[in-house]
């Protein structure tokens, strides 16, 4: 069985008071099952937040990261930082850093080469636009982001996770359906096959509009090992009852 995963993208939300209000309300009714939960505040409360939840099982994540080790990068945060604090968990590729900060496939893979060699774990997103879709693209370009993002990439001694993420279904209230998923999941499980040693332990996790009313549906299916999730996460008590809905 592969792990499942439960993860929060907070993106640039949240504030002090709002992380206080959260952990109080996770530490009140959190329960740690089989499943992880990953949480991906913004650098700048992920300090708080460790102190926060304390021993909580949570894990607590980047929401990217530098692909420089250190040096003349202004604004930009290292895996050694990301050390320095003991967290072990970063996002690589979400769309939204794809779109508005034109990361490429190969920015994305000099990230992930840096987080594989610091020992940070990485959640990689990969995704099709609506365009690319519409045009049958879809396969194509998730073949594309995986073999370049992989290319010479040995992540056999760290756990890695792989966010399926179709652009046209995040922050956008419209979930892709049934059909779509399970055939995209597959899609992508056949090519890490091809591609990474060790790919069965890879977990496959779906995001785009993710609630606790269509969440259930979507972890039944077969290649679906969880969730990466923006906009439910923002409430506590959604992201809980999605979390309890996986076990
Ligand atoms: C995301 O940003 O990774 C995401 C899936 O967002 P949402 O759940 O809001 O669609």
């Amino acid at each position: 069985m592969k792990k499942k995963y439960c993860i929060a993208n907070w993106k640039m939300n949240q504030s002090v008071e709002d992380c206080e209000n959260y952990a109080f309300k996770l530490k009140s009714s959190f329960c740690k099952t089989s499943s992880e939960m990953i949480v991906c505040p913004s650098f700048i409360h992920l300090s708080k937040i460790k102190d926060l939840f304390g021993d909580l099982e949570i894990q607590i994540g980047a929401q990217t990261i530098s692909e420089h080790l250190n040096g003349a990068y202004t604004g930009e945060i290292s895996v050694e930082m990301l050390n320095d604090f003991n967290i072990n968990w970063t996002i690589v590729g979400h769309s939204e850093r794809r779109q508005f900060f034109n990361e490429t496939n190969q920015d994305i893979q000099n990230k992930l080469k840096i987080a594989v060699e610091n020992k940070i774990n990485p959640i990689v997103c990969i995704g099709e636009t609506l365009l690319e879709r519409q045009n049958s693209k879809t396969i194509e370009v998730l073949k594309e982001q995986i073999q370049t993002t992989f290319d010479s990439i040995n992540c056999s001694n760290i756990k890695l996770i792989i966010a399926y993420e179709p652009v046209w279904a995040i922050g956008s209230g419209v979930t892709a359906d049934l059909n779509t998923i399970s055939e995209t999941h597959e899609e992508i499980r056949n090519i890490l096959s091809k591609i990474i040693s060790n790919s069965e332990k890879v977990s496959i996790l779906y995001g785009g509009s993710v609630n606790p009313d269509n969440c259930e549906k979507i972890l039944n299916l077969k290649h679906v090992d969880g969730f990466l999730i923006g906009g439910a996460s923002l409430d506590p008590e959604k992201f809980l009852n999605i979390y309890r809905k996986m076990n």
